[in-house]
């Protein structure tokens, strides 16, 4: 048990171990006070509402969270901008109320190209937008490099929220939003779906191994509903390319590896 500091220097050094790394206004913000009592759906459209299987049920939870098929948990959600506000409106997940803003994607929603990276940053929870920190503009170079930006693909991420100092999310919270992220995909449809880090790639293929291992191959993401499946890969998290550059000639590789499926997927559809 962690105990509370009464002088002011131990309290900021309580805050910075609990993970409050800086400050966003000058007026201390109760977010507990405004959390419902009682779970509430909000603007949810009735369709979804209705949907006992839209949320994380308690069954599920004892049972050890089970992956959803890809896509089907919200079925009823036929458009993004629906799932938006889902999204805005999603109560399991208890990182939307320590988050400062949610952030859903940016990008082309009819780009041939989805990134799924893993959660925001502090520059994301700030501006609402994926991939806009460091790792982000490092990510913004990479798909430059093969002669894409964000008018040619879509991004997102596998939590809508930032984990409190940047803290690894946690299962329970992936597994949370993960039938939203496998609707966000089901609904653009890409023909490329790029997994962003060791934790999207984990997630999404349902597959144990490691970023290093998982990376340099290609894999086929089915969606539930339409039966269509989705040339998948995955790439080193450019937050760690930039801890780590010595593995800029892999990266380099995997997006080599992009652009060539790219173009012969549009030269099949030509
Ligand atoms: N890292 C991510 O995985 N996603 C972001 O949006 C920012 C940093």
């Amino acid at each position: 048990m962690v105990e509370r500091p009464s002088d002011s220097l131990g309290s900021l050094r309580w805050l910075v171990e609990m993970g409050v790394d800086e400050g966003l206004s000058n007026d201390p913000i109760d977010r507990f006070a405004r959390m419902p009592v009682t779970p509430d759906l909000g603007a949810v459209p009735r369709s979804v509402r209705g949907n006992s299987q839209s949320l994380v049920s308690e069954e599920s939870e004892r049972q050890g969270s089970e992956p959803s098929k890809h896509g089907d948990e919200f079925e009823n959600v036929r458009t993004l901008g629906q799932l938006k506000e889902v999204v805005e409106n999603f109560e399991p997940c208890g990182l939307r109320r320590t988050a400062t803003k949610t952030v859903f994607a940016d990008g082309n929603p009819k780009a041939d190209v989805m990134l799924v990276g893993e959660a925001p940053g502090a520059d994301e929870d700030r501006s609402g937008l994926p991939f806009v920190g460091a790792a982000g503009q490092l990510l913004d170079r990479m798909l430059a490099a093969i002669e894409l930006d964000r008018t040619s693909v879509y991004i997102t991420n596998l939590l809508f929220w930032r984990p409190p100092g940047n803290r690894n999310p946690t299962n329970e919270e992936i597994q949370q939003c993960l039938p939203l992220v496998e609707r966000h995909i089901a609904l653009i449809q890409p023909r490329i779906l790029v997994l962003v880090g060791g934790i999207s790639a984990k997630t999404l293929l349902g597959r144990s191994e490691g970023i290093t291992r998982l990376r340099g191959r290609w894999y086929e993401y089915e969606l539930a509903g339409p039966k269509v499946s989705i040339a998948t890969t995955c790439i080193f998290h450019p937050a760690f390319l930039l801890r780590q550059p010595q593995n800029k000639r892999d990266a380099w590789n995997d997006l080599l590896s992009i652009r060539e499926r790219l173009n012969q997927l549009r030269q099949i559809s030509q």
